[in-house]
């Protein structure tokens, strides 16, 4: 009978096979499916149900001895960090091409790519162009964005200092949410863009673009001004400035959102020389 601590220890590393896994899948790597769980295997949930945010605080076991009776010694998984990667935008937006891999390419007038400061600090993801970004080939120009761009210059910076993109590049008829399926045929390229940039924050607007890039169920009331990981990048969820058009009111929680933004970049500027 293995001990529980061996028990505990084999769940954590089943766990970090997985997410790993799962980060592969979502750039677009195939052949590694995940199959369902062994029926013996007892999932643990906080491990498994787990929201992005309480993974900041795990502890980094890659570095830790591990236990006197350890089944596996060190073989334990290092959580997934996004690796720095050095292709260019345009090598990914190539890749993109003339896009048909999912139904909202029937409904463009023009693909809208990730747009902004390659070296930006701070990026900001949305869920999919509307008829001015479709119109325009560029993201949050429409009555949403010019709300964003004051967003941005509230905290102290210009947009052209930030990147700006979408979990979709093409625009939903009707501007419906895009569907999982759609976005998680379009993420990939997303998330190419992050490892070529590596901003230090990542502010995700409005449901679906949060649910769309964190392992998230709850909703934006809920989890929004509190910090998250993806794979090693912080992520504020705040509202999308199309719902503070809606409801000015909540204007309130995201400049308080935006506040902490700009507090944890200005707490962690590198000096200039
Ligand atoms: N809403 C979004 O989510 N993205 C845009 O680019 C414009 C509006």
């Amino acid at each position: 009978m293995p001990s529980e601590a061996q028990t505990a220890e084999l769940v954590s590393l089943l766990n970090d096979t997985r997410e790993q896994l799962a980060y592969y899948k979502e750039l677009g790597a195939t052949g590694a499916e995940k199959t369902a769980p062994p029926a013996n295997v007892v999932e643990d949930p906080t491990q498994l149900a787990r929201p992005a945010a309480s993974r900041e605080t795990r502890p980094d076991t890659s570095a830790s001895a591990p236990p006197s009776d350890s089944l596996f010694g060190d073989l334990s998984a290092p959580p997934v960090r996004i690796q720095k990667s050095t292709e260019s935008f345009e090598d990914i937006w190539s890749d993109v091409g003339n896009c048909t891999r999912c139904p909202l390419h029937e409904g463009r007038t023009n693909i809208v790519h990730t747009d902004g400061n390659r070296k930006a600090r701070l990026m900001f993801v949305g869920e999919a162009p509307g008829a001015d970004e479709d119109a325009q080939a560029r993201p949050f120009v429409g009555r949403a964005g010019q709300l964003l761009t004051k967003i941005i210059e509230a905290i102290g910076l210009k947009r052209e200092e930030v990147l700006i993109g979408n979990v979709n590049r093409c625009r939903p008829p009707g501007n419906r949410p895009p569907t999982p399926e759609e976005a998680s045929m379009c993420k990939p390229f997303l998330l190419r863009e992050i490892a070529v940039v590596q901003p230090e924050v990542i502010v995700v607007l409005g449901n679906t673009a949060m649910r769309n890039l964190l392992d998230i169920k709850q909703g934006i009331t809920r989890v929004r001004g509190q910090f998250q990981d993806y794979h090693g990048v912080k992520v504020m969820p705040t509202f999308h400035p199309a719902y503070l058009l809606r409801d000015p009111s909540k204007k309130k929680e995201t400049w308080e959102d935006l506040k902490n933004v700009r507090d944890y970049l200005d707490t962690t500027r590198k000096p200039e020389n």
